[in-house]
């Protein structure tokens, strides 16, 4: 029997495993799924904590209970892949032996990397989450920026996504007129996504959200309360919302496979790792430069599943991923936009309504009966 080993229980490493389980003939495999905790956190929920309209309990699970009973699960630290030996070294010298390894590892958060981040808050843990609804609780008026602190980071529209959210949340409370809000890019436009920039200008302007472009910060000072960038600028503030930059895992540093960021080198349709035909790569952990979202993981998930199954069965990988992305964003005002795109084509403009909305409540309400299971 072969043995598939799964790192990480979060998106793309549940979607994999499930799927597999499904997909493989009974006895053609056993899948173990590694992660270090054992919890699934469903992170589109963080922004919704911020505003104190989601209990942070309910977006943590345990991941035993996502996956199929024919899947052993396995709550440890990986801390060396050897893909000669193709051996998972984890924590308390214990080792797991595979035939394939799919790496689901996810992204890293760096606020060390910024000179004086802690004079900033954030929403990309639920602890950071937890402490900006608090701050924000006791926030009356002034200053308040949203500031990206690197590239790449997961979910390139949630810091935009937040912008209008708070200047939602400040219109319900009654202060919107005593609070400034300022947007820091570190790219040349105000969205990542090119083909939606106009868009997402077009809105911050009726929002009154203030744009700064090539803004990427070099430090920020808690004392005097203003951050500054590598291109010379300073902006201040009353309260900061910084997003922390990122690399891939310390798994995969620490194994020599990442690149400078730590990201795998990653073939954009067989989702093998660039060099090894035994390494499959799902989710943030790739290097492949779309959007690093819980959709990306969901689809790429199934892809390896059907191709790791064909394989056990002795059949050639039936399936490419083709770059599908699928992501809804709240505009704040019961306003939402749905994006779709792949590879060949780019997201199209489209319009806020409130159908789109409805749309990323419906998926925030199912996600753990759908997606984690790999029921869709
Ligand atoms: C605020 C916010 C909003 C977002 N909104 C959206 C959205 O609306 N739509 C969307 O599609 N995406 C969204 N995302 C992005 C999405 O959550 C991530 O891109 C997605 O979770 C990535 O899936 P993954 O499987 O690659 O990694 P993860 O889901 O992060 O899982 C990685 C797992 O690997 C485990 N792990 C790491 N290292 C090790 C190790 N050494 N040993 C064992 N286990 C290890 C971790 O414990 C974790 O469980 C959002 C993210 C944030 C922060």
């Amino acid at each position: 029997m072969k043995k598939v080993v799964v790192l990480g229980g979060g998106v793309g490493g549940s979607v994999v495993a499930n799927h597999l389980a499904k997909k493989a003939k009974r006895g053609d495999c056993k899948i173990t799924v590694v992660d270090e905790d054992g919890k699934h956190v469903y992170q589109p929920g963080f922004l919704y904590v911020t505003l104190g309209k989601q209990s942070p309990a309910k977006l943590v699970r345990n991941e035993r209970t996502l996956l199929k009973r024919s899947v052993d699960m396995v709550t440890s630290r990986a801390e060396r892949i050897d893909p000669g030996e193709r051996t998972v070294h984890l924590a308390g010298g214990k080792k797991l032996d595979y035939d394939y390894l799919v790496i689901a590892t996810g992204s890293t958060l760096h606020p060390e990397q910024v000179p004086g981040f802690e004079g900033a808050h954030h929403f990309y843990s639920l602890e950071g989450s937890i402490g900006l609804r608090n701050a924000l609780m006791k926030f009356n008026g002034g200053d308040v920026v949203v500031a990206v602190g690197g590239v790449p980071y997961k979910c390139p529209p949630a810091p935009a996504e937040s912008a209008c959210l708070l200047d939602y949340y400040f219109t319900k409370r009654g202060i919107r007129d005593k609070v400034n809000l300022k947007f820091l890019s570190p790219l040349g436009r105000v969205f990542p996504l090119e083909s939606l920039d106009p868009l997402v200008t077009e809105v911050f302007k009726q929002k009154n959200v203030e744009t700064t472009i090539f803004f990427n910060i070099e430090s920020i000072d808690p004392k005097s309360k203003k951050v500054e960038s590598l291109e010379g600028e300073t902006v201040n503030y009353d309260l900061l919302i910084a997003i922390p930059p990122h690399s891939g895992a310390d798994v995969v540093i620490d194994s020599g496979l990442g690149d400078r960021g730590g990201w795998i080198p990653t073939d954009r349709h067989s989702l093998l790792a660039k060099g090894h035909g035994d390494i499959y790569v799902v989710g943030d952990a790739t290097d492949i430069p779309i959007s690093k979202a819980g959709a990306t993981a969901h689809y790429e998930g199934l892809v390896v599943g059907d191709n790791i199954a064909a394989r056990l069965n002795g059949q050639s990988p039936p399936d490419n991923y083709d770059g599908k992305v699928t992501c809804f964003c709240d505009a704040g005002f019961h306003k939402g936009i749905m994006m779709t795109f792949d590879y060949e084509n780019p997201p199209v403009p489209p319009p806020l309504n409130r159908r789109h909305y409805l749309g990323k409540m419906m998926i925030n309400r199912l996600y753990w009966m759908l997606i984690p299971k790999a029921r869709v």
